[in-house]
């Protein structure tokens, strides 16, 4: 209702009135500063307890001090008659709390007296809420501007409408250069549509939907960035009318993972193609034309292994490897396919001659010195070259090819070898040998032949060496250079080694039944001193067939302790505290260091029968006599195989040898047949039949 202020007013509006207070909007009139009429809202507002309570009251009253002279100055312009914008001020409530409204006001004429009308809004509420998304987006922003995070709003136009400090990085600019730029701008041109997709996607679908995808930026540096973003909606909120971006920099991990993917292909240590990949080249280049794989093995490349060590071998290797990338075309794959073979993939493969001259060209680089540290040494290679189609046109029978005429170069250290049918026929032969020696125990096919050992000073007989045989049922009998490589190859060699140990020391055990106080001598392959258990077996059979274990001797060479050190050195100390003995086989070949021999458990050296000579050769005396003196310095026992002549078996007597073995002195025979007879001796034949003496086992 209106105050009575007003002497005019009609009882007739009264209804009106009424209506009006009731508006659920706080509105009022006031005459110069005195409020005439009121809705409740305004009572609600100011929280007086009725519309009576302001009647007459001073408009003045509620306004905030800070606020007043700005609402006064309103008030006097809109009493001159003048309409005001809505304006934003603090009022004070009659409780003494304060709240924001927003009002307006408009001359308002009473009969003759000017008023105003004043429609006030309260605001307090949603400045609240607009300064508590202040402070939290002053909160985000602060998180965001200092994180890692690549952020970015992106409009439906494709405008960057913000970036994130770490979004401008990972371009390499400053936020400035990127805000506001069109975001297509950084991208790969291969990866534009993966963002007009997404931004499509989402320009469509619900808010706050999210979606990924992975593409690249570029950087400043002109290197391209692979990110990964999630992308939610954000088109339909008007403070942000974008699309946000969050994104992680995923290049290293995208690396990561493609070099993983190379290490399947490639040969970690060369880089070169591996097995699977060569395969598939061969596949792909016999599809289009003639194909010529060459397969290069480097000879004795296990030697370095062996004596200089596993990091120079994988120098070597390396090396090797970018000799041959630099000697062949661009369109020729090399690889790796084994410790130290590569093969070459010569696609469009010409005349015979061409890819002659290639190989000759690669091989010339493979000889060339390569030094490394105080080591300077050269290799070789043997070669076998296959062609498709004649010789396959798989890669796997094409490999197989290089490798089979590969193996013969090698064993006739001939130059490149080409395929032809005596390598498959040899191949296949392998194979069925391979299967055969498999059964060759069972079947009883293996022999011991035994080598006789003397005393050279005394002539007495005192050991002798087992030496394998195999008794092929068509192929006659098989010397062990014949198929102990295939057994190491198999691994059927272990079971081989173990029957040798067997027998010999059952034949041990029969000498000294019949009286005879014999050693016996075997020899091991590589991999026996690398298998743990084969001292277990060894100590078995001592114990089985009751032989002192002084009188076991195993023969090792330099290159089968090398091959693994320490595996082989805990191997044989493990025997030598048995009692077993241990002598180095054809000594003066290898290249270990004289350190390793002092740390072998060794009692024997075996000079190699190289250095004997043959019938015609003469001895290598400086050698011979080297090698005396070094195992009279450390106290060894030292042997001289491959004894052929009496002038020999004179001269090592003389020099000081104390044991000699070889054809002049008895060949390797069944035990049946060994001449074990009454103290034969050396010596003395030699003084009774001077210098054309004959040899006991003959
Ligand atoms: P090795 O241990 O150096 O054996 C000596 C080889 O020289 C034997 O050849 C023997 O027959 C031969 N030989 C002996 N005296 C003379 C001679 O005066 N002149 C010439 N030119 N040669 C002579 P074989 O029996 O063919 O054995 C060859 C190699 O096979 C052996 O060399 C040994 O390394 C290996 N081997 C033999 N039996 C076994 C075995 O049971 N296990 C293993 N792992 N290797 C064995
Ligand atoms: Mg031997
Ligand atoms: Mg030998």
């Amino acid at each position: 209702m209106f105050f009575e202020v007003q002497p005019g007013s009609d009882t007739g509006d009264r209804r009106y009135r009424e209506l009006v207070e009731q508006l659920d909007m706080p509105m009022l009139i006031h005459v110069d500063g005195t409020i005439v009429f009121a809705t409740q809202a305004v009572v609600d507002l100011v929280r007086v307890e009725d519309l009576q309570a302001l009647k007459g009251r001073q408009l003045v009253d509620f306004i905030h001090p800070d606020d007043l002279e700005m609402v006064v100055a309103q008030m006097v312009r809109v009493l001159a008659g003048e309409p005001s914008e809505r304006h934003r001020y603090r009022i004070r409530r009659a409780d003494g709390t304060d709240a924001w409204v927003a009002a307006a006001a408009t001359p308002y004429l009473l009969g003759d007296v000017a008023g105003a009308l004043v429609v006030v809004e309260d605001i307090t509420a949603r400045l609240d809420a607009e300064a508590k998304l202040r402070a939290s987006e002053v909160r985000y922003r602060a998180l965001v501007q200092n994180s890692a995070d690549i952020v970015a709003i992106v409009s439906a136009e494709g405008r960057l409408t913000y970036v994130s400090p770490a979004t401008a990085a990972v371009l390499g600019r400053e936020v400035e250069e990127v805000a506001g730029t069109d975001v297509r701008r950084w991208l790969h041109p291969d990866d534009t549509m993966v963002i007009e997709r997404l931004i499509g996607r989402l320009r469509h679908g619900p808010l706050g939907e999210g979606s990924s995808a992975t593409f690249r930026v570029r950087h400043q540096d002109g290197a391209w960035r692979h990110l990964e973003a999630i992308a939610t909606s954000r088109l339909d909120e008007p403070a942000i009318a974008g699309v946000v971006v969050n994104a992680r920099d995923v290049t290293d991990r995208i690396a990561a993972s493609a070099r993983l993917r190379r290490m399947a292909l490639h040969d970690s240590l060369t880089g070169l193609a591996n097995r699977t990949l060569i395969e598939d080249r061969i596949k792909q280049a016999v599809q289009r034309g003639p194909t010529a794989v060459v397969m290069l093995d480097l000879n004795r490349f296990k030697d370095i292994n062996d004596s200089l060590g596993h990091a120079v071998g994988d120098v070597v290797l390396a090396e090797i490897a970018d000799r041959i990338r630099r000697s062949v075309r661009s369109g020729d794959t090399v690889g790796r396919v084994g410790g130290d073979e590569f093969v070459l993939v010569l696609p469009q493969a010409g005349e015979l001659q061409d890819i002659r001259a290639t190989v000759d060209r690669i091989v010339s680089t493979l000889q060339e010195p390569i030094e490394h540290g105080n080591s300077r040494f050269r290799l070789s290679a043997s070669v076998g070259i296959a062609f498709a189609p004649e010789h396959g046109t798989t890669g796997e029978g094409l490999l197989r090819a290089a490798d089979a005429a590969m193996y013969r170069a090698k064993r006739e250290r001939s130059g490149p070898s080409v395929y032809d049918h005596r390598d498959r026929e040899r191949s296949i032969e392998r194979l069925a040998l391979s299967s055969e020696l498999i059964d060759a125990i069972e079947l009883d096919q293996f022999e011991l032949h035994y080598q006789p050992k003397y005393d050279l000073a005394s002539g007495r007989l005192i050991g002798a060496e087992a030496l394998l045989r195999w008794f092929h049922p068509t192929r006659g009998l098989i010397p062990p250079d014949g198929f102990l490589p295939l057994a190491e190859d198999t691994g059927a060699i272990h079971a081989i080694t173990r029957w040798v140990i067997d027998t010999a020391l059952a034949q041990a055990r029969a000498w000294t039944e019949q009286g005879h106080d014999l050693s016996v001598a075997v020899n091991l392959s590589p991999s026996s001193l690398q298998d743990p258990s084969f001292a277990d077996h060894v100590q078995a059979a001592l114990v089985a067939e009751g032989v002192a274990s002084e009188r076991l001797v195993l023969e090792v060479t330099e290159q089968t302790v090398m091959a693994d050190p320490e595996t082989a050195l805990s191997v044989m100390r493990r025997l030598s505290d048995l009692g077993v003995r241990f002598s180095v086989d054809d000594f003066g070949t290898g290249y270990s260091s004289l350190t390793y021999l002092r740390m072998l458990p060794v009692t024997e050296l075996k000079i190699d029968r190289s250095f004997i000579g043959d019938d015609c050769g003469a001895v290598d005396h400086d050698i011979v006599e080297t090698i005396i003196a070094l195992s009279r310095r450390l106290g060894l026992q030292v042997v001289a195989e491959g004894i052929e002549s009496c002038d020999a078996t004179d001269y090592l007597r003389s020099a000081g040898c104390d044991v000699g073995q070889g054809f002049h002195l008895g060949h390797p025979l069944p035990a049946a047949e060994l001449d074990l007879g009454g103290p034969a001796c050396v010596a003395h034949e030699h003084a009774v039949h001077g210098s054309a003496g004959s040899h006991l086992a003959s």
